[in-house]
């Protein structure tokens, strides 16, 4: 990882961290779900509220660390008016990327902010932090009524 890319890394996740977007429980929820890292402690609760095929409304709870909290902050800001598809889309693309799957000459403009996690691809035990809630949103799009586990 470059330093360039290395400071954006530590400033958006800081930042989602500290001040996580649609963080809240979800009263219009028509799926959720639940989803754990167990290797680090990551827990959240994911709220989507579906209109036919979008994501309408979407929000999460939960406890864990700075990576989970920024990665779920984030997801829900970019699935947020995508229909399902588009959101398996991304999770795919998103999970490419933390895997080291993607490489860094791909055009990253459609996942946003979240294209600093390739950063995490220098520590595997850090993509399961990275893609929990993306797992989670898995789960809550196909309405399964199960806790979703990393491991
Ligand atoms: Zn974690």
């Amino acid at each position: 990882m470059n330093n360039e890319l290395r400071e954006l890394y530590q400033q958006v996740i800081l930042d989602h961290n500290k001040s996580p977007r649609n963080y809240k429980k979800l009263e219009t929820a028509t799926n959720s779900s639940e989803g754990k890292n167990p290797l680090c402690g990551d827990h959240i609760h994911l709220y989507v509220k579906m209109n036919n095929d979008v994501v309408e409304d979407i929000s999460f709870e939960g406890n864990g660390c700075a990576i989970s909290k920024s990665s779920a902050s984030l997801m829900t800001s970019i699935v947020k008016g995508k229909t399902k598809a588009e959101a398996e889309q991304l999770f795919e693309k998103f999970h490419d990327l933390v895997t080291g799957k993607i490489s860094e000459d791909e055009d990253l403009t459609d996942l946003g902010k979240l294209a600093v996690f390739q950063g995490v691809r220098e520590f595997p035990v850090r993509v399961k932090c990275a893609s929990l809630a993306w797992h989670t949103l898995h789960s809550a799009l196909k309405d399964e009524n199960k806790i979703v586990t990393t491991e």
